[in-house]
C-alpha cells in the first residue's frame, strides 16, 4: 500500500517540480526579455546622444578648422557611433549616416581645401586676395623656421597683421614679486596628489585661509560684518564652508550667499559641492529664477540676489537662515540695494541672524556706515604686478581691435591665457566665429587657441570648460561679459583685453524710456578688469582706449542700478511685502532712486490694476506678484484668463523671457535663415505670434534639434523657453488659472498681450518712424522684426532699446479700439 501510494504520489510530485522549473524559466525568460529591452533602449539612447553630438559638432564646425584635440575627439565619437549604428542596423533599426562634409578634415593637412571651404562659406570676393596674403605669411614663417616645432614658431615669429593695433606700455600696477622657481616647484608637487587632495591643498592656498580663525571669531563677536578682499581670495567659495564647519548649519538652518548673476550662482555652487565632496543640489545647491536646484538636505545655498528678495515674500524674517551673505556688494545691483534695506530691518528683529556683506573693492565705508555697528573685516591679498598698456590713438571699432589684439597676443606673447571682456552674448558669439575663422586662416604653424565663451544662457557643462586647465602647448581665450570682472575667478589668466565698454541699463524717468546701451565702463571697473591678469603671476592688461580717455572720459565709479532703472517690479515686491506706500517713499536706501522713478513705478502699477485708488494692493496685484516677471508680462498672463488663451500666452511669455536669441543667421546662409524666419511671420502676424508659431512648430516636431537646425533656431534658447514655460504652468496652477487654448483667435491673444503692454504703443508717422503714443519719444521698428518693412499704423512693442538708433523690439499690430476697451483710464479717444 505504501508502495502504491508512493507510486501514485510520485508523478504528481515530479509534475509539480517541473512546473516550478517551468515557472522559474518563464520568469527568467521574462527578465531576460526586459533586460534586453532595457539594454536596447540604453543603446538607442546612447546612439541618439552621439548622433546629437556629432550633428552639433558637424554644424558647429562646418567650414571651420578643428584643433587636433577636437578632431581626435570627433573621430573617436564617430568610431563608437559606427559600431553602434551597425548593430542597430543588424537589429532591424533605421539606417543613419553621419554627415560627410567635414569628415575628411585632417586637421591642418589640406590647406587649399580649407581655404576654398572658407571662401565658399563666406562667399567673399576678397577671400582670394586675403588667402594669397595669408599663404604668403605662412610661407614666410615656414621658410624662416623650416619644420620647427610649431610652439616655437609661435614664440619666435611675429605675425604681421595688416590691421595691427599699436599699444604703448603705460604703467605697472603694484604687487608682490613673482617667484618663478617656487611656483614651478609648487606646480610640480601639486600635480602628484590626487584630485581631492589637490582641492584641499588649493583651498589652503587661498588668502582667506590664513585668516580663517580670525574671521570665525569676528562673526561670533559681531552681527554685521563687511568683508573686503581681492577677487579670487576665496570669499565666495570658502566663507560659507567655514561657517558650515563652525556649526552655523546646525538646527536645520541654512547659509545663504547671494550673487548678482545667475551664472555665478550656478558655477560657484558646482565648485563648492565638488570641494565638499557632495552632489550638487544636495548639501550645496543653488536657486535662480526658473530653476531651483536645492533639496531638503541643502545647508549652503547660493542664489541670485533677486531670489532672496522673493524669499522675503514667503518668510519675512528669513527664519530658515542662520547667516545671509550678500556677496559682490560693490556691484550694487537693484536687488542687492533693496536687500540692504530689508536686511538691515531683519537684523534688528533677529539678533541671532548673522549678516555678511562682501565686496571686492576697498571702499567699504559706505556699507559700514549704512549698517550701524558693522565691523570691517579685511582679507589681505597678494596680487602680482600688472603691466598696463593703452592704445596710442583712439580705436574706431573696439570689437575689431579686440579680435586683432587677441591674435597679436596669441602669436607674439609667451604662454598664458587671455581674458577678453565683451558686452553681451551676441558680441561674444560673433567674436567666437571671427576668431575661429582667423585662427584657421593663420594655418597650423601657430599654437592651438581654445575659445571659451561664457554668458548667462550657456549650458552649465559648457560653462565648466572655462575652468579646465589649458593643455600644454595651447592657449585659452575666455570671452566674457562683466561677469568675469569680479563674480567668477578664472585661474591662469595672464593677459586681459579691456575694450572699455559694457552693456548698461539706463532709465530716463522723464520719458519713461529704458534702454540697454553699450556704455564706457568706470575707472573702478577698469582697475578690476586689469587686476584679473595678475592673480596667479605677473600679468598684462591691454586697454583698447587711450590713456587720455581713461583720465578724462571715464567716471570714477559705476552708478548704482537703482538710480538707472525702472522700479515697477521692485515696488510691486515691496508693496506685497506689506510695506505701505508712505513707507516706500521713506524706505532706507543706501542711494535713493530718483523720486520720479518711484512715482512712475507706482503709476504704472495703478494703470495695470495691481494697485487700487488708495494705492493698496489689489487681487490682481497679489496674483501678479507670484510671477518672477516684469509686471507688464505678469499682467499679460493674468489677462489671458479672460481671453481664454493662457496656453498660448505662457508660450509667448516664455519665449520673450529667453531674450532676443531665438533666431540665428550665419553669414553664409543669411538668405536661407531670413526665409526660414519669415515663414513664422506669414500673414504679418507680428513678432509675438511669430514666437508662438516657433514654439508650437518646435513642439510639433517633438522638440527636435534637427528641426531647429533646419529653421535656423537656437536649440539652447528653445530648451530654456520650454523650461520657463513648464514653470509658468506651475505658477498658473498656483494662482488658479486654468490652462486653456484658443489658438484660432489671434485677436484674443493680441488683446491679452495688450492688457499688459498697453502703455507701450506707437503710431506710424511719415518716413516710417514711430511716435510713442504716451511718451515724448520716437523710434523705428527693429530690423529683425517681421513687421520691419510692413509699417502698420498702430503697434504695440515689448521693449524700446537704444543702440545706434531708438528701436522698438518685438512688435505687434493692434487696433485703436482695443486700447479704449482695455485701458479706458489710460487712453481717451483723442489719443
Ligand atoms: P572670491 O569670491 O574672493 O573672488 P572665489 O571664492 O570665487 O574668490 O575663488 C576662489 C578660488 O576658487 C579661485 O582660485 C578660483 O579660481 C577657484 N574657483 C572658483 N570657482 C571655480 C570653479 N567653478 N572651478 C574651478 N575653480 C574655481
Ligand atoms: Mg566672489
Amino acid at each position: 500500500d505504501a508502495a502504491r501510494t508512493r507510486k501514485l504520489a510520485e508523478p504528481k510530485a515530479i509534475q509539480r517540480k517541473s512546473n516550478a522549473a517551468e515557472e522559474n524559466k518563464d520568469i527568467r525568460a521574462l527578465r531576460e526579455v526586459s533586460r534586453q529591452k532595457y539594454l536596447k533602449k540604453r543603446e538607442e539612447q546612447k546612439l541618439q546622444e552621439l548622433r546629437d553630438d556629432i550633428e552639433d559638432e558637424h554644424y558647429l564646425f562646418e567650414g571651420v578648422k578643428r584643433s587636433d584635440v577636437e578632431y581626435r575627439d570627433f573621430m573617436h565619437k564617430k568610431d563608437i557611433y559606427n559600431v553602434l549604428a551597425k548593430k542597430e542596423l543588424e537589429n532591424g533599426g533605421h539606417e543613419y549616416r553621419i554627415p560627410e562634409a567635414y569628415d575628411d578634415q585632417q586637421a591642418g593637412v589640406n590647406q587649399e581645401k580649407r581655404f576654398s571651404v572658407a571662401r565658399q562659406r563666406y562667399n567673399d570676393p576678397n577671400a582670394e586676395k586675403e588667402e594669397a596674403w595669408e599663404e604668403h605669411q605662412i610661407r614666410k614663417a615656414t621658410l624662416k623656421f623650416g619644420s620647427k616645432d610649431k610652439r616655437q614658431v609661435c614664440d619666435d615669429y611675429q605675425f604681421v597683421f595688416e590691421d595691427q593695433i599699436d599699444l604703448i606700455k603705460a604703467s605697472v600696477m603694484d604687487g608682490v614679486k613673482f617667484d618663478y622657481e617656487k611656483e614651478v616647484a609648487l606646480e610640480k608637487s601639486r600635480a602628484k596628489r590626487s584630485a581631492l587632495d589637490a582641492i584641499r591643498e588649493e583651498r589652503k592656498k587661498l588668502p582667506v585661509y590664513a585668516v580663517r580663525d580670525k574671521f570665525l571669531q569676528a562673526v561670533h563677536d559681531h552681527q554685521v560684518l563687511v568683508i573686503v578682499g581681492e577677487t579670487g581670495s576665496g570669499k565666495t567659495t570658502q566663507i560659507p564652508q567655514y561657517l558650515h564647519e563652525a556649526g552655523y548649519t546646525k538646527h536645520g538652518k541654512m547659509i545663504a550667499c547671494t550673487q548678482p548673476r545667475r551664472v555665478a550662482a550656478m558655477s560657484v555652487a558646482a565648485r563648492v559641492s565638488q570641494e565638499m565632496g557632495v552632489k550638487l543640489g544636495h548639501e550645496v545647491g543653488y536657486s535662480i529664477r526658473f530653476e531651483d536646484c536645492t533639496s531638503k538636505k541643502t545647508i549652503v545655498k547660493y542664489m541670485t540676489d533677486g531670489m532672496l528678495l522673493r524669499e522675503f515674500l514667503a518668510q519675512p524674517e528669513l527664519d530658515s537662515y542662520s547667516v545671509v551673505m550678500v556677496d559682490e556688494a560693490h556691484e550694487r545691483t537693484l536687488s542687492t540695494d533693496i536687500l540692504f534695506g530689508l536686511l538691515k530691518d531683519v537684523a534688528r528683529a533677529r539678533p541671532d541672524l548673522k549678516l555678511l556683506i562682501s565686496s571686492a573693492t576697498l571702499d567699504a565705508e559706505k556699507f559700514i556706515n549704512f549698517f550701524d555697528h558693522a565691523q570691517k573685516f579685511e582679507i589681505p591679498g597678494r596680487p602680482y604686478p600688472v603691466e598696463i598698456h593703452f592704445t596710442e590713438k583712439a580705436e574706431a571699432n573696439y570689437f575689431d581691435a579686440a579680435i586683432v589684439t587677441t591674435l597679436q597676443i596669441h602669436t607674439t606673447q609667451p604662454p598664458g591665457d587671455i581674458l577678453l571682456f565683451l558686452t553681451g552674448q551676441e558680441e561674444i558669439e560673433t567674436a567666437e566665429e571671427h576668431l575661429k575663422l582667423r585662427v584657421g586662416a593663420l594655418g597650423t604653424k601657430i599654437a592651438e587657441l581654445i575659445i571659451c565663451p561664457i554668458y548667462a544662457n550657456l549650458p552649465t557643462e559648457i560653462q565648466a570648460k572655462i575652468f579646465e586647465p589649458t593643455p600644454k602647448g595651447a592657449r585659452k581665450v575666455v570671452l566674457a561679459t562683466n561677469i568675469a570682472e569680479t563674480s567668477l575667478t578664472i585661474d591662469g589668466i595672464k593677459y586681459v583685453i579691456d575694450p572699455g565698454f559694457c552693456k548698461m541699463k539706463s532709465y530716463n524717468p522723464r520719458t519713461g524710456m529704458e534702454s540697454l546701451l553699450v556704455t564706457p565702463i568706470s575707472k573702478a571697473s577698469a582697475m578690476q578688469r586689469a587686476g584679473r591678469s595678475g592673480r596667479t603671476g605677473p600679468g598684462k592688461c591691454f586697454r583698447l582706449y587711450t590713456s587720455y580717455s581713461f583720465q578724462n572720459d571715464m567716471e570714477d565709479n559705476t552708478t548704482p542700478e537703482i538710480q538707472r532703472t525702472n522700479l515697477a517690479n521692485v515696488v510691486l515686491t515691496l508693496i506685497s511685502l506689506g510695506i505701505e506706500i508712505e513707507k516706500l517713499f521713506q524706505f532706507e536706501f543706501m542711494d535713493p532712486p530718483p523720486l520720479d522713478a518711484l512715482k512712475n513705478a507706482v503709476e504704472l502699477l495703478c494703470n495695470l490694476g495691481a494697485l487700487n485708488g488708495h494705492v493698496k494692493l489689489t487681487k490682481v496685484g497679489r496674483r501678479m506678484a507670484e510671477f518672477p516677471l516684469d509686471p507688464m508680462l505678469s499682467k499679460m498672463i493674468i489677462a489671458s484668463e479672460k481671453y481664454k488663451c493662457s496656453d498660448e500666452i505662457i508660450s509667448i511669455a516664455a519665449m520673450l523671457s529667453v531674450g532676443g536669441s531665438i533666431f540665428y543667421s550665419p553669414k553664409n546662409k543669411k538668405v536661407h535663415a531670413d526665409n526660414a524666419r519669415m515663414n513664422f511671420h506669414t500673414g504679418n502676424v507680428g513678432d509675438h505670434i511669430a514666437h508662438l508659431n516657433v514654439y508650437n512648430s518646435w513642439k510639433e516636431s517633438n522638440y527636435s534639434r534637427q528641426w531647429c537646425y533646419e529653421n535656423y533656431i537656437q536649440v539652447r534658447s528653445m530648451k530654456r523657453a520650454k523650461d520657463i514655460r513648464d514653470q509658468l504652468v506651475g505658477l498658473l496652477e498656483r494662482i488658479e488659472i486654468e490652462l486653456t487654448s484658443n489658438s484660432n483667435d489671434l485677436d484674443a491673444i493680441k488683446k491679452s498681450i495688450t492688457s499688459g503692454f498697453f502703455p507701450n504703443t506707437a503710431k506710424l508717422q511719415k518716413y516710417g518712424t514711430y511716435q510713442m503714443v504716451k511718451r515724448l519719444q520716437t523710434g523705428h521698428i527693429h530690423p529683425s522684426s517681421g513687421l520691419a518693412e510692413v509699417f502698420p499704423r498702430l503697434v504695440l512693442y515689448h521693449e524700446l532699446v537704444l543702440t545706434t538708433k531708438e528701436y522698438l523690439r518685438q512688435v505687434t499690430e493692434i487696433k485703436p479700439e482695443w486700447l479704449l476697451e482695455i485701458a479706458p483710464n489710460f487712453y481717451n479717444p483723442k489719443d
